[in-house]
Order: C-alpha cells, then sequence, then structure tokens
C-alpha cells in the first residue's frame, strides 16, 4: 500500500512545539522515505534470520551495531540477549522505546522470495523451522529507524533516550528479565515507554489504539489428574481418569459463564488433553494444558482458584483417595500480566498521531485476549505512562479480498503471516520517532 499522510513535518512539529521553524528541515515522513531502501535490507535480512527466545544473538548484534554508530551508549547481555541503548540529549524527560526480537517454532509457508529457511532442533529434540510470524523483525527494523531519525535530529528534542531489544517476548520472559537485571537501576529509568506490534487484522499503514486493558493476562496451568489404572473390561476395579478429566474440563467451562461477572473478560482454554495408550488399558493418569486469561489481577485469581477447586471437587465426587489428588501447576515463569495503556496518556499520544496520519488512519480498537509481556514495563513503577500501538500489516487488496470472500485472513503466529513491511516498517518507524520527539520537547 503506497502510504499518502505524513506525520507533521519537522517544521510543523516544531511550531506545534512552540519553536521556531527550522529552516527548509525536511519531514519526518521525507526522512523515512530516504531511509527505507536500507531499512528494508535490513528487514530482509533480518526475516531470513530468525532466531528462537532467548537466542537472539545475531539479531541483538544488529541492533547494538546500528545504535552505536549512532552515537547511542550500547550495553549488551541485558536479561539474556536482550540490548539498552542510551542516547542523551540535554534536559528533559526519560522516554523508553522497545522492540521484541524472537522468532518462533513455525515453518514459514508463504512461498515468498526471501522466506526462513533457518531449522534447528530445539532444547526439548524437536526439530522445527523458525520464522518470525509474530513480525517481531519488522519491529526490530523500525526500531533502527528510530534510532536514525532520533540521531539525526538531535536539535529538535531535549532529553533522555533509552532504547531497548527485548529477547523472549514469545515465552512471557524477556521484559521480566531486562527489569531483573537492572534496566530500571542500571539504566535511566523512564517517564514514558512506548512500542508497537504488528497488526494481522487490519490494513497495513493504519496504527490501532486502545486506551486501558489492551491484551490479556496470560497464565498457563498444567493439571494432571491422578486415576487408578487397571483393564478396560473391569472399570469397578479402577478410578477411571478420562472419564474424571472429561469432567473437570466440563466443569471448567462454568468458571467464565458463572462464575465472573458478565461484565468481567475471560477465558479457560483447555488445549491439550492426553492420557492412555491403548484401547482396552484404563490409564492412571490423565493430563490437561490449559491457558487462562484476563484483564484484572482479581478475575486471574479467581479463575486460578476456580481450576483448582474444581480439579479437586471433582475428584472428591469420583471416589478419589486423598493421596490421589489432581495435582495442578501454573507457569511462574510464562505468566504475563495484562497490557494496560495508561488512558489519558494513550488518548494524548492518539490525537497528536491524528494530526500527522489523519483521523482515517488512527483509529480505537477493541481489547484482545491475546498477551504481551511489554505490560511489565509500566507495571514495574506505575507512574510509568505506557502505550503500545498496534500498526496493521495485511496488504490493502489481500484485505479487500477477504472481506469480498468471506475469508479469514492469516493471523499472528500463522506460517502464511507476510505482512506489507514497507508500509508496517514506515509508519511505526514516523509514529514513534515522532511521539518520542513530542514527548522530549526542546527547551
Ligand atoms: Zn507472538
Ligand atoms: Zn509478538
Amino acid at each position: 500500500m503506497k502510504i499518502s499522510g505524513r506525520i507533521l513535518g519537522l517544521g510543523a512539529a516544531a511550531l506545534a512545539l512552540g519553536l521556531a521553524a527550522p529552516v527548509a528541515a525536511q519531514s519526518l515522513g521525507d526522512q523515512v522515505q530516504k531511509q527505507m531502501p536500507s531499512l528494508m535490507d535490513i528487514y530482509k535480512d533480518l526475516h531470513a534470520h530468525p532466531e528462537l527466545s532467548f537466542m537472539e544473538v545475531r539479531s541483538a548484534g544488529i541492533l547494538a551495531a546500528e545504535a552505536r554508530k549512532l552515537g547511542f551508549t550500547v550495553t549488551e547481555k541485558v536479561g539474556g540477549t536482550g540490548i539498552v541503548a542510551v542516547m542523551k540529549n540535554g534536559p528533559g524527560p526519560v522516554v523508553l522505546v522497545r522492540a521484541d526480537m524472537d522468532g518462533l517454532p513455525v515453518t514459514e509457508q508463504t512461498g515468498l522470495p526471501g522466506a526462513s529457511t533457518v531449522r534447528v532442533t530445539t532444547k526439548e529434540g524437536v526439530e522445527t523451522g523458525v520464522m518470525h510470524a509474530c513480525g517481531h523483525d519488522t519491529h526490530m527494523t523500525a526500531w533502527i529507524g528510530v534510532a536514525r531519525l532520533m540521531a539525526a535530529n538531535k536539535r529538535q528534542w531535549s532529553g533522555t533516550l533509552v532504547m531497548i531489544g527485548q529477547p523472549a517476548e514469545e515465552r512471557g520472559a524477556g521484559a521480566r528479565m531486562m527489569l531483573a537485571d537492572g534496566l530500571y537501576t542500571r539504566f535511566p529509568k523512564p517517564e514514558y515507554a512506548i512500542a508497537f506490534h504488528d497488526a494481522a487484522q487490519f490494513p497495513a499503514g493504519m496504527i490501532g489504539y486502545t486506551p486501558g486493558y489492551a491484551l490479556a493476562n496470560v497464565d498457563s496451568v498444567d493439571v494432571t489428574v491422578k486415576g487408578l489404572g487397571g483393564h478396560g473390561a473391569y472399570p469397578q476395579a479402577t478410578k477411571d481418569p478420562i472419564v474424571l478429566a472429561s469432567r473437570i474440563v466440563t466443569a471448567l467451562q462454568t468458571l467464565v459463564a458463572r462464575e465472573i461477572s458478565p461484565l468481567d473478560s475471560g477465558v479457560v482454554t483447555v488445549g491439550s488433553f492426553h492420557a492412555g495408550a491403548k484401547h482396552n488399558i484404563i490409564p492412571d493418569e490423565a493430563k490437561l494444558q490449559l491457558t487462562v486469561r484476563s484483564y484484572t489481577d482479581e478475575v486471574r485469581t479467581q479463575l486460578l482458584d476456580g481450576i483448582a477447586r474444581i480439579a479437586k471437587g471433582e475428584a472428591i465426587a469420583a471416589g478419589m483417595p486423598e493421596d490421589r489428588m489432581p495435582t495442578i501447576s501454573v507457569a511462574k515463569d510464562e505468566y504475563t500480566p495484562s497490557v494496560f495503556n495508561t488512558p489519558e496518556f494513550t488518548e494524548e499520544m492518539a490525537a497528536f498521531l491524528k494530526t500527522g496520519f489523519g483521523d482515517q488512519r488512527v483509529v480505537q480498537m477493541p481489547p484482545v485476549m491475546g498477551g504481551e509481556d511489554f505490560s511489565r514495563y509500566g507495571r514495574e513503577d506505575k507512574t510509568i505512562k505506557s502505550l503500545i500501538l498496534w500498526v496493521g500489516g495485511v496488504p490493502q487488496a489481500e484485505y479487500d479480498a477477504a472481506k469480498k470472500e468471506g475469508r479469514t485472513l492469516p493471523s499472528l503466529h500463522s506460517p502464511f503471516w507476510a505482512p506489507d513491511a514497507p508500509a508496517v516498517i514506515s509508519t511505526a518507524t514516523e509514529a514513534l520517532a515522532s511521539m518520542a520527539m513530542k514527548l522530549m520537547p526542546k527547551g
């Protein structure tokens, strides 16, 4: 898609900030367009070389080298493979700009030139393709674009820019690890944290914003349902864990339907149910894997407590002895807290973006039940104002065709996800750089 609108040129931005307009300044949009050939080379390289969570060494190296060239002070290996690039440019606020870097264990099937052919064997011993199926390659490329713009326009802003390349977003771990490794103590602590995520459900070049809750609390829960195994022909001599686990699965449906307020949001999905090996054997165990989603901490607690209560209650109803109660484990390391975009700050930034991109391109989006650990940068200290934007990635022609034919579009994480990368990268670069400059006005 050809992008027509442009965010405030530097002249207009300077006027909006109460400054004298620089003579013959190039608009930010024009500066982005000049960078695009080089940024697309970087994008193609990152896309062809995706790395799984905690293994983003090459990607981090590319970001670090670019930032160093631009005059940032760069620290590597923060929270594993994370990087922190700081540019101090006079008095003023501290603004954090984040990109995540990891790819996914997905074998790319877009059939496009430049598709990833990377294959790895995971720590679990599974051989898999690797793909930037969540578009983190567009995030990293725009990050470089923002770094270039901020360095080139240093005379237009005053403050401290902290740009971070975060590992392991897909494992819900990277943000936590960077914070635990001193992101807010070893480096300037931000007053504002901003980022974007590419979006697979609306057209390329659109910007979406969601004030307040935007993405969900995500918990992974394992339930091991114990039974007493035996011959399939003699159920009276057994306690069948398949029947018990089935009852648990059914009863879990009442948590969202009957226990939380209809005005709150929640999801309890049993995504995996494994038991048994043969027709005529009653196994002694069944294993369930759940994803549990919510926005508020209260609903999260209610759902997790409810799962434990229902599992135990059904086991008692099935006559299981006390020492064969189900065990429940919540994967604390993979918990992703819900994203809460600071409402007034979000509205303020959306209004600002509309002045540059136009009302048509900047639209409010409903919250979704996906997860993003960007949430942690704002949760760590509630005085930090944070906002993650969506930037649409679906090629316009494909969006129109899918709508006409009633087809669903490939989602993020799909092996077929092929964003209009130039539109995503140019839009995000311009949006994030203009926001950072707006937040760090000169004088
Ligand atoms: Zn993802
Ligand atoms: Zn993602």
